[in-house]
């Protein structure tokens, strides 16, 4: 198969998080008929490739194989089989360049010396995967890379890359807080505690972080997605959800918040007298940061290889990842860009009319659909010229 027929095939069987049994299988196949020593299994549906070619570096690279509970609306012939799940999120482009990086790599063997680590990761998008590869012993498992290298298939003219160095993707924060009160009559409050009247109080006050606690200079948000509290009108229930989502591009400003969020739920309960809250983390992601050294010289080599012109600085983006923890867990620098996937045209002539987000579809939308080429293309020789810049020679 070739790496675009790879492709359709990945995008018409999309799987969702720690589901990618598929997909999983596939990278797996293509890894040994390449020749790469393959363990299988790690974290759920982890696949990790190595390829010991003599003394040098180890150079891991990164895709993510999950999709997403979308349904999808590109009219493409080979739009996702699976009702209700699509692959909105571009991780099939991530999983068809590797596996065509991988045999690229594996071909060129005489070329370069080192390890080569491909790793298919499970669940980006439920935010857990990487995690949960490590604590599978993934470092025990297969090699600790020097450098991990991946990319992310986004909306830029397709063919494209862009990295930013330093803080690339915001962090991620997904809270459930219960704040408990005492139910009783509407008509006598003053035999209840009121939650509802807390929970607002709390949803007033965690405006004041972004523009009381954080420096002018920083971006983050704190959204409160969700609020319920009640059944009826002349009832005082006995307890408020409030569900938040709150982002930043520091962890030293991410800590802060979550503190000071901690602290304005607990006062605001303290104040009306009421029980301890519950505050519960869901889904979680650092701050990706893209090591500075490290991503100027991977992208010396795009501008080298692609060109100045197909080469940018795209400034952090507000999405979140998990790619960093791959990083950190092996203490190795991360280099993680942007592949452009959008039709060059559509692009720019929506760039002219300043109507790019509202007609080039961007990941998650249900008619997320990157052109195959040069997307594809680029997207395997990004990741071959990454690797061997950083393999030995
Ligand atoms: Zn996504
Ligand atoms: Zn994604």
């Amino acid at each position: 198969m070739t790496v675009d027929e790879l492709y359709q095939d990945l995008h018409a069987h999309p799987e969702l998080s720690f589901e990618e049994h598929r997909t999983a299988a596939t990278a797996a196949a293509a890894l040994r008929d390449a020749g790469f020593d393959v363990v299988e299994g790690i974290g759920v549906t982890g696949v990790v490739g190595v390829l010991r070619n003599g003394d040098g570096p180890t150079v891991l690279l990164r895709a993510d194989m999950d999709a997403l509970p979308v349904t999808e609306d590109t009219g493409l012939a080979y739009a996702s089989t699976a009702s209700g799940v699509m692959h909105a999120c571009g991780h099939d482009v991530h999983v068809a360049c590797l596996i065509g990086a991988a045999q690229e790599l594996a071909a060129s063997r005489a070329e370069w010396s080192g390890t080569l680590v491909a790793l298919f990761q499970p669940a980006e998008e439920a935010g857990g995967g990487a995690q949960t590869m490590i604590d599978d012993r993934l470092y025990e498992r297969v090699p600790v890379p020097d450098v991990v290298l991946g990319q992310h298939v986004g909306p830029l003219p397709a063919g494209m890359l862009g990295a930013h160095p330093g803080a690339a993707f915001a962090s991620a924060d997904s809270l459930d807080i219960t704040v408990h009160g005492r139910g009783g009559h509407g008509s006598r409050p003053e035999t209840t505690i009121d939650p509802i009247v807390i929970a607002a109080a709390i949803v007033g006050r965690l405006q004041t972080i972004v523009a009381r606690e954080v420096a002018p200079q920083e971006t983050t948000v704190v959204s409160v997605g969700r609020l319920q509290a009640g059944t009826k009108n002349n009832i005082i229930p006995g307890e408020a959800e409030l569900g938040l989502s709150v982002r930043a591009y520091s962890e030293e400003v991410r800590q802060r918040m979550l503190a000071f969020i901690e602290r304005i739920v607990r006062a605001e309960s303290a104040a009306s007298g009421a029980p301890e809250p519950e505050i519960a983390y869901a889904e979680t992601f650092p701050v990706t940061v893209n090591d500075p050294a490290a991503t100027e010289r991977t992208m010396a080599v795009f501008r080298q290889v692609f060109g100045d012109e197909a080469v940018i600085d795209p400034g952090p983006v507000s999405g979140s990842e998990d790619v960093g923890l791959l990083a950190t867990a092996a203490g190795a620098p991360l280099v993680y860009w942007i592949l452009g996937g959008a039709d060059a045209e559509a692009y720019l002539a929506a760039a002219k009319a300043g109507t790019v987000d509202r007609d080039i579809p961007s990941n998650h939308s249900p008619r997320f659909a990157p052109v195959l080429q040069p997307t594809l293309d680029r997207g395997v020789a990004a990741l071959v010229a990454g690797a061997r810049e950083w393999l030995g020679a």
